[in-house]
């Protein structure tokens, strides 16, 4: 897998996955192929991540080229991203408590066997070791191979949730503190609380294309539970009206500001956060 670095090559494989395979995601985007063959979905993950191109921009495209309905799941996906960011920045608790709990877990977890074994690759569980020597090589997962992953991670492995989001945030070149948090909290059972996902032999059997069989797992495992819930907060936002008094700071999920909203705008000082 090549992510170019630049926002041509983000546009190049948007178009080609536009043209080529768009027209297949519906049915087959749930299929992990391996890493040598990533066509029936659009890896542009890194890009959006990084504001290189935007969701309206990705989905503009789509739908030049197919109806709504044709689109409809394509768009569904892309939006899910959107939903998350909204969603975590409504409850920046959330976050300010996974760091915390994090900084917990990993002074209790430094010298733990389970862990360094699952962080080598080094597990009983093959298909597991893949996914982490992939990750770690190509800095990129197929979103059903990250679902079996982290629940892999909580349920048979027995690892808390804190430790995999971490793991992910290292390598993934989409790293994305929201999309990741919720999406290892879902896997969990506490984001949808009471509803966990477990992976299943059949279920990765059938979606690698038979990649990998016979694994065994903990297919009946409870949810996690958490005693803390979070209301949405209400925010205010207000657009000042003199722009040239104002500073500017950029930080790196927003790194195309030749196409952004304040393009034409002139700012006192502008800085970048990197
Ligand atoms: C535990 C876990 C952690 C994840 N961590 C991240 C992360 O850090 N950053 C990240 O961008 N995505 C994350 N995802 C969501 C998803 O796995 C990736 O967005 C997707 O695999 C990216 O590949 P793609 O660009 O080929 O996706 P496509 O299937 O081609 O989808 C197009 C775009 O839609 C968005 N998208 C697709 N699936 C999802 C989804 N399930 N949730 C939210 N947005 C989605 C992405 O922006 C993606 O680029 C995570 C999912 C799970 C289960």
């Amino acid at each position: 897998m090549n992510f170019g670095t630049s926002r041509a090559s983000a546009i190049e494989n948007l178009n080609r996955f536009v043209d080529q395979n768009l027209f297949e995601y519906s049915r087959l985007r749930n299929f992990d192929y391996g890493p040598n063959n990533r066509s029936n979905i659009s890896c542009l993950s890194p890009y959006i991540t990084h504001g290189i191109i935007s969701e309206l921009e990705v989905i503009k495209k789509s739908l030049n080229k197919f109806s709504f309905s044709k689109n409809e799941k394509f768009i569904q996906e892309v939006l899910w991203r959107t939903y998350w960011k909204g969603w975590l920045e409504l409850r920046p608790a959330v976050w300010t408590d996974y760091l915390n709990e994090l900084k917990k877990i990993r002074e209790e977890f430094k010298d733990d066997a389970g862990y360094k074994k699952a962080i080598e690759g080094n597990t009983n569980i093959e298909s597991f070791n893949e996914w982490v020597n992939e990750l770690k090589e190509n800095n990129y997962l197929h979103n059903h191979a990250r679902m079996w992953f982290a629940s892999i991670w909580v349920f048979t492995l027995e690892l808390p949730w804190q430790l995999g989001a971490e793991f992910f945030m290292k390598h993934l070149y989409d790293g994305d503190a929201a999309t990741n948090t919720l999406g290892w909290r879902w896997v969990a059972g506490i984001q949808t609380q009471g509803k966990n996902y477990l992976a299943s032999e059949w279920n990765i059997k059938k979606f690698t294309n038979n990649r990998f069989s016979n694994i065994k797992l903990n297919e009946n495992a409870p949810p996690k539970t958490s005693n803390k819930t979070y209301a949405a907060s209400k925010l205010e936002f207000s657009n000042p009206q003199n722009l040239e008094e104002k500073n500017l700071y950029i930080f790196e999920n927003n790194l195309s500001f030749e196409i952004g909203d304040f393009k034409d705008q002139k700012f006192k000082k502008n800085f970048f956060n990197f």
